[in-house]
């Protein structure tokens, strides 16, 4: 076991591991089965008027009308509560619905947000075109420099500092410390790639923490949601908006999502393995050109991982010499990695931007957005890991 491991699997801060708590979270809604109950149904018949009544008018009742609140759903944000030390999450149809959830409930016209430019393009997406249009204003800042984002604070006027970490696509990271520590705006980090076990960004004094749950929490491609957690009061807010906002999870993935929470620990614990080894191994090939993963000494923020990471986590991402057509003809080389646009589930995965999903920007904007010509990014899954490493190896032997 390395030493990143045996923190994962260490105790939590009072209580059962987190690990343990992976497995009796989320349970008070299913009785006595083992597996998770789906509750498929969109409406719930109420006894009187007396008491629709109040369920109309009661924040997220859970069994009125499932755009509102679902008891499959409640059972996926109790578990993320519980092991995101919060005390209230709130459910959302996807992680982009989660995010902008968030923003167009707590953003009006004239707010100011400060965001970090290391980020999921998606929500770089939102941040610059929808929120733009409805008068959003958006201070980019780098948020591995320390200080950036409180320096970018304007006091009164931001209403919230967006950042994410261990960011995509290049696995930069944020200081927790510092983020939780700015005084004034709500602050949001996005928590994907890190999962509740790796990192515990409330503990840290960040207000909410957010992840898309389509990737290592559900962790079997097989559900798409996303989830925010943080104070009742907030979530409360968030949700009201929400339910508006219609960006409701279906009751079947947050069941899957949660029978896939069940395994998120061994499974984090075999994916982190994997890509430390690969990580080293690229590491030391003559065609790789940058290797980012916050788990290698060489990693620019290695100290700060240490710190605030329990696991180095899945991913991996690299930069081939020989740039674009090197990129192209390594991932079509690969036999056993499969070519997907997600991460955390049981398959390793590549993607290579530059010709893909990001296809259409120039070299200075793929720059801006930190993907270069050759940049491959990897999610690496549950195969053993000799056998991804073989697979890289005659790629690159290919090239
Ligand atoms: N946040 C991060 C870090 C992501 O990688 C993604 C998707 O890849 C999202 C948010 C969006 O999640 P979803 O696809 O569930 O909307």
């Amino acid at each position: 076991m390395t030493s990143a491991e045996s923190r994962e699997a260490g105790p939590a801060e009072s209580g059962p591991s987190l690990a343990t708590r992976t497995i009796t979270s989320g349970r008070s809604r299913s009785g006595n089965s083992l597996a998770p109950v789906l509750w498929a149904s969109t409406a719930f018949e109420s006894s009187s008027i007396a008491e629709a009544r109040k369920l109309a008018t009661t924040a997220r009742p859970e069994r009125f009308y499932s755009r509102y609140g679902n008891p499959s759903v409640a059972a996926f944000e109790e578990a993320i509560a519980e092991l995101e030390g919060a005390e209230c999450a709130r459910a959302f149809a996807s992680g982009m619905g989660a995010i902008s959830g968030v923003i167009f409930a707590l953003c009006s016209t004239g707010s100011h947000i400060v965001a970090t430019r290391q980020i999921y393009g998606g929500t770089r997406q939102l941040l610059e075109g929808p929120c733009a249009r409805f008068g959003i204003d958006v201070t980019w800042v780098d948020g591995t420099v320390p200080g950036e984002m409180a320096a970018a604070v304007i006091p009164g006027t931001t209403t919230l500092v967006v950042a994410e970490s261990p960011a995509n696509p290049r696995l930069d990271l944020v200081d927790l410390d510092e983020l939780g520590s700015i005084v004034g705006p709500f602050t949001m980090l996005d928590s994907t790639f890190a999962t509740p076990l790796g990192q515990q960004p409330l503990a840290h004094g960040v207000d909410l923490v957010v992840h898309s749950a389509t990737k290592a929490i559900a962790g079997h491609n097989d559900a798409l949601l996303g989830v925010v957690a943080g104070e009742r009061d907030l979530i409360d807010w968030i949700a009201g908006y929400a339910s508006l906002q219609g960006a409701t999870p279906s009751p079947y993935d947050a069941t899957n999502a949660l029978r896939g929470l069940r395994t998120l620990s061994v499974r984090l614990r075999q994916q982190s393995a994997t890509a430390l080894a690969l990580a080293t191994f690229l590491e030391s090939r003559p065609e790789v050109a940058a290797i980012c993963y916050p788990g290698l000494a060489s990693h620019p923020q290695h100290e700060l991982a240490k710190r605030q990471l329990k696991s180095s986590g899945g991913l991996v991402t690299f930069d081939l010499v020989d740039g674009f057509d090197a990129g192209a003809q390594f991932v079509e080389a690969l036999k056993l990695a499969m070519h997907a646009p997600s991460l955390g589930g049981p398959e390793t995965l590549v993607t290579h931007p530059a010709s893909t999903t990001h296809a259409a920007l120039d070299p200075d904007l793929l720059a801006e957005v930190l993907i270069g010509p050759g940049t491959i990014r990897v999610s690496c899954g549950l195969e053993e890991t000799n056998d991804v490493i073989a697979d890289f190896a005659q790629a690159l032997a290919a090239l």
